[in-house]
């Protein structure tokens, strides 16, 4: 019976295939890294004729494994954002290099339109700030420095894309040029609650209207694969952006749920409801769903040191030498001796933005050892996590609980630390896979396996663990403390 879902997660240093059975539960897997290119500091590129070659070979190891294509109901894809990808459509190919969120080339550009005074307006149209994280300048980007891009433009054959946008053009083998209101929210050419491109902000950015794809929901009927690429016609019912995903897969689905991802970075996503709001305290807007035309909202924010610090002080410091050992040196001792880390190693992202801060250690002494800067490093994200806490209830957008995931959420301390410092209850599922889990419910409701959203993540959603706060208001408040005093030093 065709009942599993295939979800394809294409990441930023991995593309993965994964097969879930109707109950969440992960049936077979595939992955295959992807290469990084780094023509230059601060620029980062990706192949995106790689990612499509290896994501269809991931799709094809995992499909044989569940009894092969009959047996896939449907397709969810969820991506890494932001990532601009340009192609031919008279060829299917791509034009150069894919240019990658993380890459800083369009700096210059964004401080232009900066001392140009147009950053509010662009905040309250698109929810984001002048950053060259956002995909916008990346499409001017190539307009004005690959020579092929602009020729494609010039004989209305350019097609942009995000990578959602250009793995669903290859697997519809050229029908569809379609992008998802997720990843559409973040390239600063959409307005949050129009629904779709607007000419004015293609204009402002100088990227043609005419190459961008059509925005479309995130679950329903978006698109089939070509029959001779698994051998069956699959509908393609899920789409999202992969922290978008990760909050749909913890069930954020009613206003206040927040989600909590720790990887390098840690991103906290908060469903918003049904109205955009601007936020005051430099948090995104974003889409968080689109499904049958309604929009709902999240607000985001990204901290930029994560478990990139762990990753510090394995292989600069080395205090450990795998990451989860932070945990029994945190339990071993009864405080961090009063020192305090800073992790602002690339600088401070929300609620502070200050891309000059450099990192802080405060308050050691001849007593201070490996035990204490691991413990440090591990309260260091509830510390950062606290900043977030309180922009978002500035904005309004208060937390009742947090939903926590990714590789760092692993280390038990931390979640239990998490809990007491926020003074909420900290949920972390036993599955982590949630932005692929996320994709997966998309696609199960858009393909008809449940009836909406609400109960795809009902059957898929699986058990949790909880952690409640148990810490006195003393040492709490003496830890904000120290934190409030080292990020005046940052
Ligand atoms: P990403 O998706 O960003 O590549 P992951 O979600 O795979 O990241 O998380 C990996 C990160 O989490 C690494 O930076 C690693 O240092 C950190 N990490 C993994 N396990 C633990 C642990 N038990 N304790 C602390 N940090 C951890």
């Amino acid at each position: 019976m065709a009942d599993y879902i295939l979800v394809l997660d294409e990441g930023t240093t991995s593309t993965r295939a994964m097969a879930f059975a109707s109950d969440g539960v992960l049936a077979a897997s595939a992955q295959a890294e992807i290469t990084q290119h780094y023509p230059k500091a601060g620029w980062v590129e990706h192949d995106a004729a790689e990612i499509w070659d290896k994501t269809l070979q991931c799709a094809r190891d995992v499909i044989p494994r569940v009894g092969g294509a009959a047996c896939i109901a449907a397709i969810g894809i969820t991506n890494q954002r932001e990532t601009v990808v340009a192609w031919d459509t008279s060829t299917g190919e791509p034009l150069t290099r894919a240019i990658v969120w993380q890459d800083r080339r369009t700096e210059g550009f964004c401080a232009e339109l900066r001392d140009a005074g147009r950053e509010a307006d662009i905040q309250s149209r698109t929810g984001l700030l002048l950053d060259p994280y956002f995909s916008g300048t990346k499409m001017r980007w190539m307009l004005d420095n690959v020579p092929e891009v602009r020729a494609a433009a010039d004989n209305g054959t350019l097609a942009f894309g995000t990578i959602e946008s250009w793995l669903i053009y290859k697997l519809t083998g050229g029908d569809k040029h379609i992008s998802d209101a997720s990843n559409a929210s973040r390239t600063l050419l959409m307005e949050l609650s129009s629904s779709g491109f607007d000419k004015g902000l293609c204009d402002m950015f100088g990227v043609p209207h005419a190459a961008l794809p059509e925005v479309v929901d995130m679950s329903g009927a978006l698109g089939t694969t070509g029959v001779r690429l698994f051998g069956r016609e699959i509908p393609i019912t899920g789409i999202a952006g992969d922290q978008q995903a990760a909050t749909i897969g913890q069930a954020c689905l009613s206003p206040g749920e927040t989600k909590a991802t720790y990887g390098t970075g840690a991103f906290v996503l908060a469903n918003a409801g049904k109205t955009p709001t601007k936020s005051d305290h430099r948090l995104l807007t974003t889409v968080l769903m689109q499904i049958g035309g309604e929009r709902t909202y999240a607000i985001e924010g990204s901290v930029f040191v994560a478990g990139s610090l762990v990753q510090w002080l394995r292989d600069s410091l080395g205090i450990v030498d795998v990451a989860s050992q932070t945990e029994e040196l945190a339990r071993s001792i009864p405080d961090s001796g009063g020192v305090t880390i800073v992790p602002a190693l690339a600088g401070l992202g929300a609620p502070h933005w200050r891309a000059d801060a450099r990192g802080v250690i405060t308050g050691l002494s001849f007593a201070s050892g490996k035990a204490e800067l691991a413990r440090a490093a591990l309260e260091a994200m509830a510390h950062q996590t606290h900043d977030l806490a309180q922009a978002f209830a500035a904005d309004g957008a208060e937390w009742e609980t947090l939903r926590i995931d990714g590789g760092m959420a692993a280390n038990n301390w931390m979640a239990q630390d998490i809990a007491n410092v926020l003074g909420l209850r900290v949920e972390r599922p036993d599955f982590v896979e949630t932005t692929a889990l996320g994709a997966a419910m998309l696609a199960a409701a858009g393909v008809g396996l449940c009836a909406d959203i609400n109960e795809a993540a009902e059957a898929m959603r699986g058990k949790l663990t909880q952690f409640t706060p148990d810490m006195s208001e003393d040492v709490r408040s003496d830890r904000l403390e120290r934190w409030r005093k080292a990020l005046k030093a940052a």
